[in-house]
């Protein structure tokens, strides 16, 4: 599923500069400068709706998904331009449940992406076309077929491997199934692989996390995210806790799991990189260091967001809508921001500081200079008293999260936000 770190950053900046775009010309209509080198796919189909999960999916009853393939391939075909024939770094296609999209739409898909944009980087494995997987739903069919579209990662959402915790997620796929997944991808020629894994679940407790990493680390993957269980507003997780069903886990028991999680895949010689991602040396995934780095990329299907031309847009989310509006190819929009010097500051900062290799501070302030002068001092301020407390690192001209200061990124972030925003 697409980072959604950039989203709620958009989220959560004042609303003054934002404009329902529906109906509009999107803001890829003018070719900027720089092409992008990065595209995300968003695909909503799901068999059902897991408690936790607030991204847009539907349930899929597979009588939608022709009118779906065609849609999304007018929306390559429009968006491609701005790519300038450059070829793509990275591709990322998620959802919703990627693997429930029948073959021959797959065909259909992964022709038009390969008509539309340069893969040659991808093709040589310079670059990397990831699609996320469901263990139940990733066929050795559909794996090979993915294989000869160019796909080189499979991004597997395994979550947990104990039943109990699976279906307090509300996930329905048997834990035996991400095994199986994984060969069947190696066995298809797919040459990277990453898990998923959610902790702090109600009623989960530290040993039967170390559990779930034995047997993720037993499957031998380059990369895997962890994830901590949050409660985001309208799902069915948030309302069963607001009822009572259950208690979230407790404050210490989840920084403990924090921890521990990367203790264990840090001695397996994965290392975290971002806040919740771990990976061998060379693995990170490319396509959200993009988003993390505030890269460009474009972005097609329902609810897709993108970032381009100091743009930031959501494509509309409903499929009935997202079939139906066309404005010559392009999707209609939705939570369009302009660009903004300001808001690319905040989020530079943000997301720049969920890295291990941080943020280049000098050059921030040398942006927040231009802008106003009194963000510098305030920004150094936050900057010196969380490294008297031994949760930043600088190495010049770069900060840093030590592997302490991780756990409070989040709050870090928010001063960082605060130190911009005040007038
Ligand atoms: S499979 Fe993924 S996208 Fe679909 S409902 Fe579950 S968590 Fe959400």
């Amino acid at each position: 599923m697409q980072d959604h770190t950039e989203l709620r950053v958009i989220r959560q900046r004042p609303s003054g500069s934002s404009r329902p775009f529906l109906g509009c010309s999107p803001p890829h209509a003018s070719p900027p400068n720089a092409p992008a080198r990065s595209l995300y796919i968003h695909i909503p189909f799901c068999s059902h709706t897991c408690h936790y999960c607030d991204f847009y999916s539907i349930v899929d009853t597979r009588d939608r998904q022709d009118a779906f393939t065609e849609r999304l391939v007018r929306e390559l075909r429009a968006i491609a331009p701005n790519a300038s024939g450059m070829p793509l770094e990275s591709i990322f296609i998620g959802g919703g449940t990627p693997s429930l999209l029948r073959l021959n739409l797959w065909t259909d898909l992964l022709a038009a992406i390969s008509d539309s944009f340069d893969l040659s980087l991808i093709r040589s494995d310079a670059g990397e076309f990831t699609v996320e997987c469901n263990p139940d739903t990733a066929s050795p069919d559909l794996l090979a077929l993915l294989r000869s579209g160019g796909v080189n990662r499979v991004s597997m959402g395994a979550q947990s491997f104990h039943v109990a915790h699976l279906k307090t997620l509300e996930r329905w796929h048997d834990p035996e199934a991400v095994p199986r997944a994984i060969e069947a991808a190696r066995g298809a020629g797919i040459p990277r692989q990453s898990l998923d894994l959610i902790y702090a679940i109600p009623g989960q407790s530290l040993a039967d996390l170390d559990h779930d990493l034995d047997a993720a680390l037993s499957l031998n993957t380059e990369h895997i995210s962890a994830y901590t269980l949050t409660y985001e507003p309208g799902t069915a997780m948030t309302a069963r806790l607001s009822r009572g069903e259950f208690t979230r886990a407790d404050e210490d028991l989840e920084a403990d799991m924090f921890e521990h999680a990367a203790s264990r895949l840090g001695g397996a010689g994965l290392d975290r990189y971002e806040v919740s991602n771990f990976a061998r040396p060379g693995a990170e995934c490319r396509h959200n260091m993009a988003y993390w780095r505030q890269r460009q990329w474009l972005a097609a299907g329902p609810s897709a967001s993108g970032h381009f031309a100091g743009h930031r847009w959501k494509n509309v989310p409903r499929l009935d809508d997202y079939i139906d509006a066309d404005d010559a190819g392009f999707a209609a929009i939705i939570d369009h921001e302009p660009p903004d010097a300001r808001r690319a500051l905040g989020e530079r900062l943000m997301t720049g500081i969920r890295l291990a290799e941080g943020i280049d501070l000098d050059a921030a302030l040398a942006i927040a200079d231009g802008l106003d002068p009194t963000i510098r001092p305030r920004i150094r301020r936050i900057v010196e008293s969380y490294t008297q407390s031994g949760h930043l690192s600088r190495i010049a001209p770069r900060i840093a999260p030590t592997p302490r200061g991780f756990l409070l990124v989040d709050r870090i972030a928010r001063e960082f936000l605060d130190a911009i925003d005040s007038q």
